[in-house]
């Protein structure tokens, strides 16, 4: 991270000053995403989530004498493409060092990093707020393995994790709240998915977020830095920023000698609520970073720069614009159905099937993704229900051509979503096709007007809108199957019809 203080963007996006007593935060973000490959960064194992410990290695990433790490060109195709979907420079001569440290989870004594000449530098991304966090610099390097630590005396090691590959992104000291936090987050989350290069689930690890903070009263040079680990989602990431600029100030404020800012690394306890300290901050010179010697230097020409380029696809801020312009979405639905590439890729081959994007943006919103949250699952898990595109697309033109009416549409689709059937078999199987039979309809309607002779009244005085009052018993006569605006003609026309 530099040194410079960050530019700050115009002063009406500007947090409020008052809400940290007029001391300034200065945030900077270090993300580990792990990239989407088939094998390990220098050798052939293959790396799944939750395999059995210790199952998923070989000589190379369990670093026994004598074995040489190989780079995988996947991970760097998909390296240099996340780089460019962030708008970033990509080196073409960069190398790997060895950054040492012992712990249990390393049985190299060493990490495999970028130190002085990563493979990227710069690019960043806007907000929503136009302030832009820049991006100093993303390396690649491997992952370590994995200690665990709960299991009373023992702490075991699984190496499975060791050597897959990751980038790290660093941000310049830009962000300037918890919520600028929150959502660049979930902009490089976005982008790196739909970049195809990491699958950024939090959960499984493949996303790592730590934090450096600190603050300034304006003018002054910034106050000592903190680093925060562990932190497990999003919302704790703004709320470990949120109490630590809270504990910041506070010792500052205070003037009390015996109470000190100490440049260290803390921990983010989400049921307190609170940071502890976890032990002093490394600087860079603790790890004696030197060159691998093992691994010859990253160049990069422009036919693989070409090849990633045209590999990235559409980026998510190029389709919120199209959904938009192209297909006629307000920008709040684009900015919905472009939250995941699956969800996006879902609504526009069902927008493509039906032919109406407004129809099929309002049934994947009001109804599946309603449903996908209630059961809190991610939008993206839209592309494992047992409703396909083309399902969808079948049941919108049936409501179009009449056949059913919403209610009825709705019954339907969750229908489709328990059995995984077709919407026609079951408009059949569950007797929904919408009565618009006139001869039916008329009979239950004259049904409905008999005694009420006040909405009578009411609509041959020209309030023609208290005719609704008996289009829900006709509904019901006709156990929800009639076309309610049908329903609504005839009873107009046969008051109109009375003496
Ligand atoms: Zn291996």
């Amino acid at each position: 991270m530099s040194t410079t203080p960050a530019t700050v963007g115009s002063a009406a996006t500007a947090p409020d000053p008052a809400r940290w007593k007029g001391w300034i935060p200065v945030i900077g973000l270090e993300v580990h995403c792990q990239l989407k490959t088939r094998t390990k960064l220098f050798c052939g194992c293959e790396y799944r989530f939750g395999a059995e410990p210790n199952t998923l290695t070989c000589a190379v990433c369990t670093a026994q004498p004598g074995a040489l790490p190989v780079l995988n060109r996947e991970a760097l195709a998909l390296a240099v493409r996340a780089g460019l979907a962030l708008g970033a420079e990509i080196a073409p001569w960069s190398k790997f060092d060895r950054k040492n440290y012992f712990y249990c989870d390393l049985p190299k004594g060493y990490q495999i990093s970028q130190f002085d000449r990563p493979y990227c530098k710069g690019g960043g991304i806007t907000l929503a707020n136009g302030h832009r966090i820049r991006l100093t610099r993303i390396h690649l390097e491997e992952d370590a393995g994995k200690a665990i630590h709960d299991r009373g005396a023992q702490t075991l090691v699984d190496l499975n994790r060791a050597s897959v590959p990751l980038i790290e992104s660093v941000t310049e000291a830009d962000v300037r709240s918890p919520e600028e936090a929150h959502e660049y987050l979930d902009r490089l989350k976005e982008i790196l998915q739909y970049a195809g290069a990491s699958d950024c689930d939090m959960e499984k690890g493949s996303l790592r977020v730590d934090v450096n903070v600190s603050v300034h009263r304006p003018g002054e040079p910034w106050r000592k830095r903190v680093e925060l680990k562990n932190l497990n989602s999003f919302r704790n990431v703004s709320a470990a920023i949120e109490h630590e600029l809270a504990r910041q100030i506070a010792i500052y404020e205070s003037n009390d000698p015996s109470q000190q800012v100490v440049q260290e690394t803390r921990l983010f306890d989400a049921q307190a609520g609170v940071t502890r300290s976890m032990r002093g901050k490394e600087e860079a010179h603790d790890y004696r970073y030197f060159p691998e010697p093992d691994l010859l230097p990253i160049e990069i020409d422009a036919a693989f720069l070409a090849e990633q380029r045209a590999a990235l696809g559409e980026l998510p801020e190029a389709k919120r614009a199209r959904f938009q312009s192209e297909l006629g979405l307000s920008e709040y639905d684009a900015g919905v159905l472009t939250s995941s590439p699956a969800l996006s890729r879902w609504f526009e081959e069902c927008a493509r099937l039906c032919g109406s994007p407004k129809d099929a943006a309002n049934w994947i919103q009001n109804e599946i993704l309603r449903g996908l949250s209630a059961e809190q699952r991610p939008a993206s898990a839209i592309a494992e229900l047992r409703v396909t595109p083309a399902g969808l697309a079948e049941l919108i033109g049936l409501a179009h051509k009449g056949t059913l009416n919403v209610p009825g549409a709705r019954q339907v689709l969750r229908a489709m979503l328990e059995t995984g059937k077709g919407a026609a078999a079951l408009v059949q199987e569950l007797g929904l096709e919408q009565v618009s039979d006139t001869g039916a309809l008329e009979q239950w309607c004259r049904e409905a007007l008999v005694g009420k002779d006040k909405v009578i009244a009411d609509v041959k005085a020209g309030k023609e809108k208290a005719i609704g009052a008996l289009v829900g018993p006709v509904m019901k006569a006709s156990k929800g199957k009639a076309n309610p605006q049908v329903v609504t003609e005839i009873l107009l026309r046969l008051v109109k019809e009375l003496p």
